[in-house]
């Protein structure tokens, strides 16, 4: 027996930060020595956002392998790879496209959340949004599907998502047989990681992250500016840790210091100024590994070339092999199936 399959990924739209290390990655590179693992560079998916700014997405394809690799990814473990370069996703996305009614899309609660979302942005009765953004769940069915994924690790806001992949894998099995399989979310160990300012979510575009890239300077720069427990006004006033970020990131961080920077904390015997700049060395110690890697990959860009390479070898070999079945199952196979 083989292993199971994972299928995750991003989509290549800017650099990775600690949010998505703590929500997603420090997730995946355990699971890469469980499960035969996929990781999908979705550069069609980015083109849904960003399809009037291509070099964008395409700057950001080799970035984010080497977010990866700096992170722990194993090239001999996974298989990163490059989504546009599959084209039996794009065929899976017609096929099952015929089988999701536009209501259903609409009834997606993150769908639904997102259009809501446009709407207020634009200002417009919803002529913003796409076909190919109103699809996004199909092509991600089309995603999982067409490496046999089992496991698929994702976020709280993705499981509508997932779960309506999942019906389309069960109708297409009900109507052509047993072709394909039904992939099934894991939730991320950490759902969503606060930003510095306090917001709930650390986002790219939101002004309040640590990007698994940032330099000394910029980490420093970042912390220092951190949202603190605001009725703290003097270095000895007492302070609730649980008001504070810097607190919050001594605590993800795991800070062998935790219990004494809480205990001072509460007790207004440690400044603010102090607690920053020890949150400063942690994160530091924390980053120096990734730093390490990326230094190497970024000085050797040919290096994850290869890499992206193989991982998409390897992904279409497998694509290939999923799309001969369904093809075989929808009847399409002319020729004895054979590309002429
Ligand atoms: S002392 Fe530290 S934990 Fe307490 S409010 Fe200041 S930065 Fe936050």
């Amino acid at each position: 027996m083989g292993r199971k399959v994972i299928l995750t990924g991003d989509r290549p739209t800017g650099p990775l930060h600690i949010g998505h290390y703590f929500g997603s990655v420090k997730q995946r590179v355990k699971m890469q020595y469980e499960y035969d693992t996929y990781i999908i560079i979705a550069d069609i998916q980015a083109l849904t956002d960003n399809f009037q700014n291509p070099a964008k997405v395409r700057r950001n394809v080799r970035k984010l392998a080497i977010d990866y690799l700096s992170s722990g990814i194993d090239p001999k473990q996974s298989h990163i790879f490059i989504q546009s370069m599959i084209p039996e996703i794009a065929e899976l996305t017609v096929l099952y496209s015929n089988m999701v009614t536009v209501a259903r899309l609409y009834r997606n609660p993150t769908t639904k959340a997102e259009v809501s979302h446009k709407k207020n942005l634009f200002g417009d009765s919803g002529e913003s949004i796409t076909y190919g953004f109103l699809g996004y769940p199909v092509s991600q069915a089309a995603d999982l599907t067409a490496f046999d994924c089992e496991v698929c690790p994702v976020g709280e806001d993705q499981v509508p998502h997932l779960e309506q992949a999942r019906e389309i894998v069960r109708k297409f099995n009900h109507i052509y047989g047993d072709t394909l399989k039904e992939p099934k979310a894991v939730l991320s160990s950490h759902a969503r990681i606060k930003g510095l300012d306090g917001n709930e979510k650390m986002g790219k575009s939101l002004g309040n992250a640590i990007f698994l890239s940032d330099d000394t300077e910029t980490v420093t720069k970042k912390v220092m500016a951190a949202l603190t427990d605001t009725s703290k006004i003097r270095k000895d006033d007492p302070a609730d840790p649980d008001k504070c970020m810097v607190y919050y990131y001594h605590k993800l961080l795991e800070n062998k210091n935790i219990e004494t920077v809480c205990e001072e904390c509460k007790q207004g015997k440690r400044g603010c100024v102090a607690c920053k700049r020890e949150l400063i060395a942690v994160m530091e110690e924390f980053l120096k590994p990734f730093r390490e890697k990326r230094k190497y990959y970024e000085e050797n860009p040919e290096i994850v070339d290869e890499i992206l390479k193989a991982g998409t070898l390897a992904a279409r070999r497998k694509a290939k092999e999923v799309m001969k079945r369904v093809r075989k199952s929808v009847q399409i196979d002319y020729f004895g199936g054979k590309s002429i």
